[in-house]
């Protein structure tokens, strides 16, 4: 297996993890990183403290390399910030184990075809290796592979402000009061930030996050106001699931952020669908409705948390089979498209679900989740032990499901949490019925019911 070369994009514990298991399969991993250390993506975000703790953030193959090293592994229950996963994890695996000799940071990789082969030729695409093109300051590069794993991430390509997904009008044209994503608006952005009206659009852990950070800033700088603007009509949705979240610390988030909005410290504008941004003197006036003005607030920032996507342009060479919807992969997408699922879980799943219409080519990680959510590192770890699994031969491996996943879900109906849920109605993932949203609900519907009846 030596001889055999799996190429891997981003250097993200997702990559790095699929690069442990390769090695440890006996191929050759290379990772081409596009940032100048491993966990580049991370590092933009390093302030932010993660809602599962060590247990669930480090991969296993990764451990076995770190081990000899004199690796100290962290207190399994307590979490991290991101900068903690970096310094604790991440680059003593890039920097001190085996993986350290091939690593190649700095090289992005812009292109991915098979070569001599265009995207319309078949017969003997199977056997024609990858050729991987990246760009590392120095010209034009190109790596030869006989499997890809691209672990890319979406933490670079955020969704815009507008609510039909393009972006508002004016908005490029505003971009120097637009940030997206999670500022580390108490840190770094301060300045930026301290003592100014700033609104923060989105309802998923970022957005409330960085609303929290507000609403702190707030606290010691007088004159800042958090303004959340939310596309939905009820709040209550991004409150989660409290006491019931399995995840503590994630359940945790949801309940301070309740409190500071019903203090009214934080200002709320429901059923916002920003579709304009525009100037108002020296501040930015964001506007929702079909014209102009239609309803509007007048901030002196905006920070666009709405999520992400994928980038997908380096790939147009290839055979990807995507949902048109969540731009997952099409046996994954129903498993997580979160129109579905209610409950959040995810069953564990690997190189069956996640193949294309290219053999040895797969999406791992957060791109894999394609526009879903709901990703966590775990569920990641699991995909390409599993698909190095694959790559290797051992096909039993590769079917056998590895992680158990703790119960993160707990239904809700309208943001509410109902009476099953309460008392643990999800109980985990489904495992085996894609539209069933959690196993009790699987096991309801085997059992000729219409479901567990928490969505
Ligand atoms: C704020 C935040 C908090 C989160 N908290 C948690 C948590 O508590 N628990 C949890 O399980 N998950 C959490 N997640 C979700 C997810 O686990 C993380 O985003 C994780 O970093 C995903 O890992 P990844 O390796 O798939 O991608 P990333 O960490 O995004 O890594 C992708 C890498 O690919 C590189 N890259 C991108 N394009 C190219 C290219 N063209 N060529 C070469 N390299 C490229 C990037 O520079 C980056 O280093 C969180 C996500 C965010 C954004």
């Amino acid at each position: 297996m030596g001889d055999r070369t799996v190429a891997i994009i981003g250097a993200g514990p997702v990559g790095l993890a699929a690069a442990a298991h390769v090695l440890e399969r006996g191929m050759s991993p290379v990772v081409l990183e596009a940032g100048p250390e491993a966990g580049h993506a991370i590092r933009q975000w390093q302030q932010v403290q993660l809602f599962s703790p060590w247990e669930y953030n480090v991969d296993k193959a990764a451990a076995r390399l770190l081990g000899p090293t004199g690796w100290n592994s962290p207190d399994p229950q307590s979490y991290p910030t991101g900068g903690e996963l970096l310094d604790r994890y991440l680059t003593p695996l890039a920097t001190r184990t085996p993986l350290r000799e091939v690593i190649r940071t700095s090289s992005r990789v812009s292109a991915i075809s098979r070569v001599g082969f265009d995207k319309a030729k078949t017969r003997g695409r199977e056997q024609a290796p990858f050729e991987i093109r990246y760009r590392n300051g120095k010209g034009p590069e190109v790596l030869r592979a006989d499997a890809v794993i691209d672990t890319s991430g979406t933490w670079f390509s955020p969704n815009p402000a507008g609510s039909n997904g393009l972006p508002a009008i004016g908005e490029a044209e505003r971009a120097g009061r637009v940030a997206y994503g999670m500022p580390d608006v108490r840190g770094a952005g301060r300045s930026r930030y301290a003592g100014k009206t700033v609104a923060v659009l989105g309802a998923g852990h970022s957005a409330v996050g960085t609303l929290i950070d507000l609403a702190r800033l707030a606290d010691e700088v007088p004159g800042t106001q958090a303004v959340w603007l939310l596309r939905g009509a009820d709040p209550a949705k991004a409150f989660g699931s409290g006491r019931n979240d399995k995840l503590a610390a994630r359940g945790e988030l949801g309940a301070v952020f309740a409190a500071l909005v019903t203090s009214g410290k934080i200002t709320v504008e429901t059923e916002f669908g920003v579709t304009h941004l525009s100037g108002s003197e020296d501040r930015l006036e964001v506007a929702a409705g079909s014209c102009c003005g239609a309803r509007s607030v007048i901030v002196d920032e905006l920070i666009v948390s709405t999520g992400f996507r994928p980038d997908f342009s380096f790939l147009s060479e290839l055979r990807l089979r995507l949902d048109p919807a969540i731009e997952a992969p099409v046996a994954l997408a129903p498993l997580i498209d979160p129109n579905e699922h209610s409950c959040g879980t995810v069953r564990p799943h690997g190189a069956h679900e996640l193949a294309h219409d290219e053999p040895g080519f797969y999406l791992a990680g957060m791109k894999s989740y394609g526009r879903a959510p709901t990703f966590l590192m775990m569920t990641g770890y699991e995909q390409v032990r599993s698909i190095a699994a694959e790559l290797a031969g051992d096909k039993e491996a590769a079917a056998r499901v590895e992680l158990v996943l703790p119960e993160t879900g707990v239904c809700t109906r309208g943001g509410v949490e109902s009476a099953e849920a309460a008392s643990g109605c999800c109980g985990g993932p489904a495992k085996e019925e894609a539209s069933a949203c959690c196993a009790a609900d699987e096991t309801a519907r085997k059992a000729g019911a219409a479901g567990c009846g928490c969505s």
